[in-house]
């Protein structure tokens, strides 16, 4: 039996049908904007979520930064939740790309609480504060265990923006699992956000790219800091192939992630050494171990059955399901892991 690797959605392979799409993909210099494939990828994903343009990058730390930098100026801050990627997972790059400092705010399975977000935000009179310049979200939460912002609290989240004249940016590494489940329109969910980050790396399973979406000036701005960062690509349209050929065929078989994550967790729930687990809403398991300190031993033994997952954080370790896990390798690792005492 192969090896069942749940540690990320990022490791999947591409299939014989994306590689065939990117062999065949026709190609140009994107930085002269002549790649048909990254322009029809740009295009589609502006579409999709009603927006105007979009921007073909490396990663989504890049996605994420770029906007970032495009909605702050130095000195400004950014408020987000404080298990958020961009804030966390992100190398600093808030300080360092923008020279913004962040407010972290709290909120249940990392989704902020609208209703802290008034109090978050400075007084711009106030000389002594740094100026509330961006808002940012994660949807779905990866540190939430995959969770699902209510649409309605995102409503609230951007009224709040709105009356306070300032932008709300998606980062949506997993925005394709929330509409999954939440069954609404991209383009209805697009009309809350001023710019959105996607991986086509994740759950898509594409090798490689993020794709930022936002008005045309804004993705003007943002094509000139993807150059300065090095992001411009040239022939990209090789990878970017794979991209659009996830977002045409992998989003409908989400559900299958998500139905999968959920027959894992009927398992996991009655184990001894299991202490509690984040509700799975999505592709994504959260476990809290009962002995902290077992954490790596358990991680280790799970691995030398043949199945991989990663510690989370104190005590915790994650399972990610993803394309190339199916239901009988869910079930393999079923057996696995009743086999862990
Ligand atoms: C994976 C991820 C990203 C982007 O990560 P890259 O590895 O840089 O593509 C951003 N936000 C969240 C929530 C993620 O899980």
């Amino acid at each position: 039996m192969n090896t069942i690797d749940l540690r990320s959605d990022t490791v999947t392979l591409p299939t014989p049908a994306m590689m065939n799409a990117m062999m065949n993909a026709p190609l140009g210099d994107d930085v002269f904007g002549e790649d048909p494939t990254v322009r029809a990828l740009e295009e589609y994903c502006a579409d999709l979520f009603g927006k105007e343009a979009a921007l073909f990058c490396s990663s989504g730390t890049q996605t994420n930064q770029i906007a970032i930098g495009c909605h702050t100026q130095p000195g400004g801050e950014v408020i987000c939740h404080e298990e958020s990627h961009i804030y966390k997972y992100e190398g600093g790059g808030i300080a360092l790309n923008s020279g913004a400092s962040v407010k972290l705010l709290r909120g249940n399975n990392g989704r902020i609480k609208p209703e802290l977000i008034s109090g978050a935000i400075n007084n711009p009179l106030d000389v002594h504060l740094p100026l509330t310049q961006l808002v940012s979200i994660e949807d779905t939460a990866n540190r939430g265990g995959g969770a699902i912002y209510a649409p309605k609290d995102i409503q609230a989240i951007k009224s709040i923006c709105e009356e306070n004249g300032l932008p709300l940016h998606l980062d949506g590494a997993r925005v394709f699992n929330a509409l999954t489940e939440t069954q609404m329109e991209p383009k209805t969910y697009g009309r809350f956000y001023d710019s959105i980050s996607l991986c086509l790396s994740k759950g898509l399973g594409a090798p490689i790219g993020s794709v930022l979406v936002g008005s045309s000036p804004f993705i003007a701005k943002a094509r000139r800091k993807r150059k300065v960062l090095g992001g411009g690509m040239r022939q990209a349209g090789i990878i970017a192939a794979a991209g659009l050929f996830a977002l045409k065929n992998n989003i409908e078989r989400l559900k299958e992630d998500h139905e999968n994550a959920q027959c894992l967790t009927l398992v996991l729930k009655d184990l001894t050494w299991v202490e509690s687990i984040l509700p799975v809403e999505t592709n994504i398991i959260v476990v809290s171990i009962k002995a902290p300190a077992r954490r790596d031993e358990i991680i280790e033994s799970l691995r030398k059955e043949g199945l991989l997952c990663i510690a989370f954080g104190p005590g915790m370790i994650r399972f990610v399901m993803h394309l190339n896990i199916d239901r009988p390798m869910v079930e393999q690792a079923c057996r696995i892991l009743k086999k862990i005492q």
